[in-house]
């Protein structure tokens, strides 16, 4: 059975420290994801693809709006 979660990571939007989190690549193709910044505490939006054959994983950060 393959391992289903993975890491990603991801450059603050804010201050630019690289946090990791773990994703689980089969919650679905298109998931959005607040997750707040480790160093700086404020809200990244995360937009992330999953590749459906290779499970690799694309992430877009923005600012809260
Ligand atoms: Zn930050």
């Amino acid at each position: 059975m393959k391992r289903l979660n993975t890491i990603i990571t991801f450059d603050c939007a804010y201050c630019g420290a690289t946090n990791e989190i773990e994703f689980d690549p089969t919650a679905g193709k298109h998931v959005a994801l607040t997750e707040d910044c480790y160093i700086c505490c404020r809200p990244n939006h995360l937009r992330i693809t999953v590749d459906e054959e290779t499970l690799e994983t694309t992430v877009d950060v923005e600012m809260d709006n």
